[in-house]
């Protein structure tokens, strides 16, 4: 009977260390019956149990379905060996050298055992904010290199006492090797600056910022990737005061509430969205407003939605336990500079704009914002794919060399690969900005030393002037790819979704480099990872003033009134706010071409109606206009279209947006309301995108769309597209665990160049 006890070996990859796999694998082994043992290797865990089949049997199970909360596994494979007959469980230790391949797990909420015990005032680390465990805490912020282990980490300064220690080496403790383990004998402390960076004595730091909260004041708050801006949100006059010292017009603020309860009285929150608040990774989620709720409305002005995220680290938690309907919990930098994530450049970057700062001295290595979602046609979708997703792998479709893919100009992001995995990074943010631009080499550097990559394909924009292309150019010793901007978002798509074949791409976007050398971003492409075509694009406009006119949609509206009527322009409460000056000039630079680029870019097009309609004639951020025209669009936004008309040109399909500007323009006349015109205007695009489709169909019989481009950010058009779409029996790919957006894109041109090279 004895021969017929079988023993496994059992091989299994993913994110499986640092996440209490161990622990977990040693604990059911044992609750089983089972010996054997358990170590960490290079591909991530290996395992020998032996015991009763039925045991080994459930064993299985429990290692597919019952993992701890940050384990993920992403192959699992199992061996009968020979019997060896051991007598326990054990966990071995492993040669660190070959570790490396196993994956960091990212920054993770405080999970409900550390919870319990930081609100359990019998507990050694009742309201410690710095509690943790194998299930939560920092992990990606705080690592410094590789191997994962405390050395390795901003917890090196930070001997363990004899107690943490115990619970670090005790294989049954939840703690068992969990890097960043503390109490507060031995591990990080709160402290209270002035707004000069003066320490205030205080026996209790978090009371006394609670206390300056409750009285209005600004509040800087060191968090898991950054310092956050601190609020009380129901408190206009600070709100207003916060607004105007970050220099930020009107971009929304986020906010923080301390459970789904609370956000409940000022937001209403449905099913999909109330699972992603509460995910481990702790999205900020847009949620829409409720009326008459008691948040300051400088909070996020002409905005329906609020973005609002859950408490994630423990110092929130007690931030937030007994006060506050919600806080503003905004980036703490001045607009379109990256996040302050150390302690003496946030001091020196947020004078006038904190009063104080609850800091304390666990450094962050690697700044990392919050991450931004929102759920779109029943799926939660990334419009910012940061903390809590980063550094966690993505499948690729098939292995590819090793590349780096350095992003686009605007919300940049980088990617490395390695094998069938990509590696997207946290957001960067805008190139343009001198000190964006030290934090994306940084990122380059702290990932490739992460990952132990040393890439030697490096993909990058086809846009000569982006910082990110630049960099390219000027990296010695790799091969350079360059990948046109549409082409990479279809990509990224199709990556994501792990597509190898061919497939119909929608991208709409704002701007990117055409292989025209115009600028596109409402395109129709036929392509995969290797190549693409172009079918079909939204018709040329000038864009009078070249990058001016992102910035001034009223300059879109009248290059798209000029297209339609010429010089006998309609009467448009517009065109009277224009000086008459400025409207001559901006006639002129349409009708010669002067600086005028050609785009036919879906954005654009936002801008004219948005402009048109008077609702937004510039912006302050990008996508401000396309973004309030949403908003503007009352209830489910059900809608007649306006007018299609597609030719067919040497370029291909051509969407013709005058026959669009006329039928919008006659219903400005009419004084039809705005969110009418929006809703119209959103279904005509829909219908467009169908339309097209279908003609692409018949003529290359592909019936798998991919939805891609900042414009898919867009509820409306997204989900009607998809409604239309899937009605014509169409296969339709979308984003969700990478945006849509610019933010995609490293993914994008990895792919691409990485399936060239393969
Ligand atoms: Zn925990
Ligand atoms: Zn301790
Ligand atoms: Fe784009």
């Amino acid at each position: 009977m004895g021969n017929s006890v079988p023993r496994a070996r059992i091989v299994i990859e993913g994110i499986v260390q640092g996440v209490g796999f161990r622990p977990f694998v040693y604990q059911s082994a044992r609750s089983l019956g089972l010996t054997g043992w358990v170590m960490n290797d290079s591909r991530g865990v290996l395992i020998e149990a032996e015991g009763q089949a039925e045991a080994l049997a459930a064993f299985l199970t429990v290692l597919r379905e019952d993992l701890p909360p940050l384990a993920a596994v992403s192959h699992l494979e199992t061996a009968a060996v020979p019997v060896t007959g051991e007598t326990e469980f054990v966990i071995r230790q492993s040669c660190s050298q070959r570790e490396r391949r196993a994956q960091i797990s990212p920054d993770t909420f405080v999970c409900p055992d550390c919870l319990r015990e930081l609100l359990d005032p019998s507990d050694r680390r009742y309201r410690y904010p710095f509690i943790n465990c194998t299930n939560c805490g920092p992990r990606y912020t705080i690592v410094t290199g590789i191997p994962y282990d405390r050395a390795q980490t901003t917890m090196a300064a930070f001997p363990m006492c004899p107690a943490c220690r115990r619970e670090y080496e005790d294989p049954a403790s939840r703690r068992f090797h969990a890097q960043p383990n503390a109490c507060p004998e031995c591990g990080p402390r709160l402290f209270l600056l002035d707004a000069a960076g003066n320490p205030l004595e205080s026996a209790d730091p978090l009371q006394e910022a609670i206390a300056w909260l409750q009285k209005g004041e600004i509040l800087a708050v060191k968090g898991l990737g950054g310092y956050h801006l601190a609020v009380d949100a129901t408190n206009g006059g600070a709100v207003e005061e916060l607004r105007r010292r970050k220099a930020r017009d009107e971009k929304p603020f986020a906010l923080m509430a301390a459970d789904l309860a609370r956000i409940d009285t000022f937001a209403e929150v449905r099913e999909g969205e109330r699972r992603l608040l509460a995910a481990t990774e702790r999205p900020i989620v847009l949620v829409r407003q409720r009326s008459g709720h008691a948040i300051a409305p400088s909070v996020a002005p002409d905005n329906r939605y609020f973005g609002v995220m859950l408490p994630y680290t423990p110092l929130h938690y007690l931030l937030l336990a007994h006060s506050f309907a919600a806080l503003v919990m905004t980036s703490a930098n001045r607009s379109d500079e990256p996040i302050a994530f150390r302690d003496a450049d946030a001091r020196g970057r947020l004078s006038g704009i904190a009063d104080l700062y609850l800091g304390h001295n666990r450094e962050i290595f690697i700044r990392t914002d919050d991450s931004i979602a929102r759920v779109m046609g029943g799926r939660p979708l990334l419009l910012r794919r940061s903390r809590g997703f980063v550094p966690r792998g993505l499948r690729l479709p098939r292995a590819q060399p090793v590349v780096l893919a350095v992003g686009g100009e605007l919300k940049n992001t980088v990617c490395l690969t390695r094998d069938d995995h990509a590696y997207l990074s946290q957001h960067v943010g805008d190139l343009q900005n001198p000190e964006v631009f030290q934090a994306f080499l940084g990122t380059i550097e702290h990932l490739q030393d992460l990952l132990e990559l040393n890439p030697q394909i490096v993909a990058h924009d086809l846009h000569p002037d982006y910082a990110s292309s630049r960099y390219a150019e000027e990296r010695s010793g790799v091969r350079r790819v360059a990948v046109q901007h549409h082409h990479a978002h279809l990509a990224s798509c199709l990556a994501e979704n792990q597509v190898a074949t061919e497939a119909i791409g929608v991208i709409f976007d704002g701007t990117g480099y055409g292989a025209d050398g115009r600028i596109w971003g409402g395109e129709f492409l036929v392509g995969d990872l290797a190549g693409y075509r172009r079918v079909g694009h939204f018709d040329y406009l000038p864009m009078p003033g070249g990058d001016a006119a992102a910035r001034e949609p009223y300059r879109m509206a009248l290059s798209a009134l000029y297209r339609a009527y010429g010089k006998d322009l309609p009467q448009l409460p517009l065109l009277a706010s224009i000086p008459r000056r400025e409207l001559r000039l901006l006639l002129q630079m349409i009708e010669k071409g002067i600086n005028s680029p050609l785009t036919s870019s879906c954005g654009r097009l936002f801008d004219a109606v948005a402009a048109l309609t008077g609702l937004r004639t510039r912006v302050s951020y990008e996508g401000q206009a396309a973004l309030e025209l949403e908003m503007a669009i009352e209830g489910d936004g059900e809608s007649e279209a306006y007018p299609l008309v597609l030719a067919t040109e040497t370029t291909g399909i051509v969407f013709k947006t005058t026959p669009l500007i006329r039928a919008v323009v006659d219903d400005i006349r009419r004084q039809v309301p705005t969110g009418v015109i929006s809703a119209r205007f959103h279904a005509t695009l829909a219908r467009a995108v169908a339309a097209v489709c279908c003609r692409i169909r018949k003529d290359s019989g592909l019936n798998e769309v991919a939805l891609s481009g900042g414009v898919f950010q867009n509820r409306f058009l997204t989900e009607k597209a998809l409604f239309l779409l899937t009605k014509e029996g169409f296969n339709v790919y979308t984003h969700s665990l990478v945006p849509p957006n610019d933010g995609g894109l490293a993914l994008g041109q990895a792919a691409v160049a990485g399936r060239q090279a393969g």
